[in-house]
């Protein structure tokens, strides 16, 4: 037999469903996998429910239904200012992780190089080889996760293309800073090059910090593809639908990706999706501040067993360094001895990276309810045997 696809067949599956499975194979509280564990607002669930009943369910537009768009492009300039046309500049995907693959075929030819930063998403690095494009890794390092600018100036060359830039950052819970922003920003106007922009945590900040998209910079507003995600935005991770804002010019040729991958996403969760997007700030500030409460909870919890918790300014995540704990072992075998024996779950941080990696973080979501989080505590003090309030998290 002739062999399949190479790349796809060597893939392994990816470390989300592996340590989620194992986490119901023993009963094991999952803090795995990045999903809240309570739905999403009840008006858009039902208006997904009563949009099933009016008789709008056959193929919607290739770039998404006209609600959606406008709303995403009312949401641009709602937030940050940003002029979208919404029959032009909007796509809305099957997720963001069609997003991210559209947006990569959109803007790649074979050869080209594509920067990538350390740690990063499990998406990208495959798309980037099926189609032929060469990644430059640059990483970036704890506790800080800062940026370093002479690695990252090194990565550009000739034959870059673009960046590819996670903010607010999985698995790091990093935000991107201003100046680090306007440094990528210089890199690629003169290097000729784009940015395709994973914003998935786009509202969920903490502590003051706001995210600020790459292509409010000046100079950036053509070279931007900005991908949202309403599984993160309004707690319905299940129903994967995404959207792509930039020029029209690149807009254009990521939908036909788009077209050529499922073309189109159901349309009751579209239109629910648009009336999500329109809710009023105390939406958004609620849902920011409710998960920097459990994000506070779980790291005051795991800081008290003796994990070294690093700071976390957005997303789902916390990464926590298991090494005062005195394990033996690396953060795979970590990750799988804490669901086993502790009945909580947990990702391995060198899932994020590709060869040589840190080997003593694991990264804890806490989009969970606080009486989950604090049972998860509870398991993890229990089997480690906590000396009460030896560690305090620290600082950002
Ligand atoms: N990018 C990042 C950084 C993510 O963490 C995720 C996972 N949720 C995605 C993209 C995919 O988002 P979606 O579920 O909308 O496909
Ligand atoms: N983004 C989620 C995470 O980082 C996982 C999404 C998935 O399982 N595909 O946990």
């Amino acid at each position: 037999m002739k062999i399949p696809n190479l790349l796809l067949a060597n893939t392994g599956t990816t470390v989300f469903t592996v340590m989620s499975a194992l986490a119901a194979q023993h009963g094991s509280i999952n803090l795995g996998q990045g999903f809240p564990d309570t739905e999403g607002p009840q008006d858009v669930v039902q208006a997904a429910a009563d949009a099933l009943l009016d008789h709008r369910n056959q193929y919607p537009p290739l770039s998404g239904v006209p609600e959606l768009r406008q709303a995403v492009a009312h949401a641009n300039k709602r937030f940050y200012g940003l002029d979208i046309d919404a029959n032009t500049e909007v796509v809305v995907t099957s997720g963001a992780t069609e997003a991210i693959t559209a947006s990569l075929m959109a803007l790649l030819n074979p050869g080209d190089e594509v920067v990538l930063i350390e740690p990063l998403y499990d998406t990208y690095l495959p798309v980037v080889r099926l189609l032929g494009a060469i990644p430059r890794l640059v990483r970036l390092q704890p506790p800080k996760w800062e940026l370093p600018r002479a690695e990252l100036a090194a990565a550009f060359g000739p034959k870059t293309k673009a960046i590819l830039l996670n903010t607010p950052m999985n698995p790091t819970g990093k935000v991107f800073t201003a100046a680090e922003l306007a440094f990528i920003s210089d890199l690629l106007i003169r290097h000729d090059a784009y940015a395709i922009c994973d914003e998935v945590y786009e509202h969920l900040t903490f502590d003051g910090w706001r995210h600020i998209p790459l292509m409010t910079l000046p100079g950036m507003r053509e070279r931007c593809l900005r991908i949202g995600s309403a599984g993160k935005t309004f707690s319905l991770t299940g129903w994967k639908i995404g959207y792509v804002s930039g020029p029209a010019a690149l807009v254009g040729i990521v939908a036909k990706a788009h077209q050529n991958l499922t073309f189109t996403s159901a349309p009751n969760l579209q239109r629910a999706i648009a009336l999500g997007l329109a809710k009023d700030d105390d939406y958004f500030e609620a849902l920011a501040s409710t998960l920097a409460a459990r994000r506070d909870r779980l790291s005051e919890g795991l800081a008290k067993i003796g994990f070294d918790v690093l700071p976390a300014q957005g997303s789902y995540f916390i990464t926590a360094d298991f090494t005062p704990l005195g394990f033996a072992g690396d953060d795979v075998a970590f990750c799988r001895h804490i669901t086993e024996h502790a009945k909580v779950t947990a990702i391995p941080v060198s899932a994020f990276y590709e060869g040589d990696a840190p080997r003593h973080y694991a990264r804890f979501a806490f989009c969970k309810r606080p009486d989950i989080l604090d049972e998860a505590i509870t398991r993890l003090a229990h089997h480690f045997s906590a000396q009460p309030l030896t560690q305090t998290v620290r600082s950002a």
